[in-house]
């Protein structure tokens, strides 16, 4: 019999956590983690979990190995983030909790993760927007945008060249450089989108330098036709150019293809700035998230084709930075958050989730004696160079910090006239992967709620 396979798409923003949950998901996986929430591996229904060579050729497969060799490292070091799309392919060998099915044997699945930058989920809506349109809306947002002081070389830039001459391919290479410094220091700055895209713009993946992202959104005269070998024709070619040969592929080829997705989130980062920087984070949701919406028109269904993501889970990554008692909160807060991208999933016929987890837990939980008060705190090792108070740490020595809470009515962190929730944020060491023991055993990984994750997102094919 055929092996069936589910593919579970793992995407968010720029350092949401895409990477370390994925190595930590197969590292628990295939050394028999503490799983105590997976049903399948906790009643130990789970033979086996190995890697397969992965089935698509053109993809790049994630570099499990390597990641788990920088965790390995002592000191161990965070592995580098997902810049592109990548592919993993884990097949679990089970027997089945149901009797009748349990007696033809072990049963196989293939799971075949994939790893993408959520910021190329913006570029959905470039499919029905003209060049014209997607100029003024993106041109608007810069002079306007929260970020607008960003765009000012850009804008200047605009205003130096006459969208209506001639081609002229070294004015496109500076509008398009420009453009996109623009869009990547106004994101770099808290770690926020503000932009609707381009996608590639922001992560280029294989594309860094491509001819296919040489241009960017001109000033164009609304009932002004364009002529042929202008700059502004040659710019409109490229941005069609772009959406045939870049948006579309990506989601016919990877996108459709989905049955499940989790999207990580980064919650606690802009929690901390305060109301505007969660304001942001929930626009880029909701830009990245539209992809989650029911019918619509007939170019989305083309583009999509007949399959659905069945099963979507929206989880708040990074949970080992605030206590236990805060984990419910931050599920609250981010339950808030994506609450339209959700009820259209769900309209759409998706069971949707939402998960508080620390897929790699750096920390471990404490008191701390303040006077006659005992806090609650968290213990880890920070980062070289991480401060607290005046003290900045080497990268080796421990530090306990009282972390704050988070506020209990998830709308009073919402509101726009909240203050930030004065998280004390440190960034730690992650626990080190020890080698094998004398018996070949490997050793897992330690995480908060991974589990329930995974068994939102397999239990029920498991089952
Ligand atoms: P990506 O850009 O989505 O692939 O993000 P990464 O997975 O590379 O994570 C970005 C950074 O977030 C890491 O380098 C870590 O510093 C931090 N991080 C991610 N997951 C965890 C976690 O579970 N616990 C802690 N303490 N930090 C995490």
């Amino acid at each position: 019999m055929m092996t069936p396979t589910l593919r579970l798409g793992v995407t968010g923003l720029a350092r949401a956590g895409k990477t370390v949950f994925i190595t930590a998901l197969v590292r628990n996986l295939v050394s028999g983690g503490r799983l105590p929430f997976f049903f399948p591996e906790a009643e130990g229904r789970i033979d086996r979990a190995y890697l397969e060579p992965q089935p698509d050729d053109a993809v790049p497969r994630f570099d499990y190995e390597g990641h788990l060799e920088t965790l390995g490292q002592d000191p161990a070091g965070w592995p580098e983030s997902t810049r592109r799309l990548s592919q993993l392919r884990v097949t679990i060998e089970y027997r089945s909790a149901s009797p009748l099915r349990r007696a033809f044997g072990v049963s196989r699945l293939n799971l075949d993760i994939i790893d993408y930058p959520g910021e190329w989920l913006l570029d959905l809506p470039l499919m029905s927007e003209s060049y014209a349109t997607w100029s003024a809306g993106a041109i608007e947002e810069a002079r306007n945008g929260r970020r607008h002081a960003d765009a000012g070389a850009w804008l200047e830039f605009l205003s130096s060249v006459d969208p209506y001459g001639p081609k002229d391919e070294q004015a496109a290479l500076n509008g398009a450089r420009l453009f996109a410094d623009y869009l990547k220091t106004s994101r770099n700055a808290d770690h926020v989108l503000h932009t609707s895209g381009p996608g590639r713009f922001l992560m280029p993946g294989d594309l860094e330098g491509s001819p296919l992202l040489t241009f960017c959104p001109l000033p164009l005269e609304p009932k002004r036709s364009i002529p042929r070998n202008s700059l502004a024709a040659m710019m409109a070619r490229r941005f069609e150019s772009y959406k045939t040969h870049v948006v579309r592929p990506f989601f016919r080829d990877h996108f459709s293809r989905l049955d499940r997705q989790i999207v990580l989130v980064d919650v606690l980062g802009p929690l901390n700035e305060g109301p505007k920087a969660v304001a942001d984070l929930q626009r880029a949701l909701d830009a990245v998230l539209a992809v989650f919406r029911v019918g619509g028109a007939s170019w989305l269904t083309a583009l999509l084709g007949g399959r659905r993501i069945g099963k979507l889970l929206f989880a708040a990554t990074k949970a080992d930075h605030i206590n236990s008692s805060s984990h419910d909160r931050l599920e609250a807060i981010l339950r808030l958050i994506t609450l339209r991208a959700m009820e259209r999933a769900s309209a759409a016929g998706a069971t949707v989730g939402v998960e508080a987890l620390a897929a790699l837990r750096a920390t471990r939980e404490g008191q701390a004696r303040a006077g006659d008060e005992r806090l609650p705190c968290i213990i880890g090792v920070p980062m070289p160079g991480e401060r607290i108070g005046r003290k900045v740490f080497d990268g080796r020595e421990e530090a306990a910090v009282f972390p704050g809470d988070l506020p209990e009515n998830p709308a009073v962190a919402l509101a726009p006239d909240a203050g930030p929730v004065g998280l004390n944020f440190v960034r730690f060491r992650p626990p080190r992967l020890l080698p094998p023991g004398p018996d070949g055993d490997e050793h897992a990984l330690p995480h908060i709620r991974l589990d329930r994750a995974l068994e939102f997102l397999l239990g029920d094919w498991l089952a």
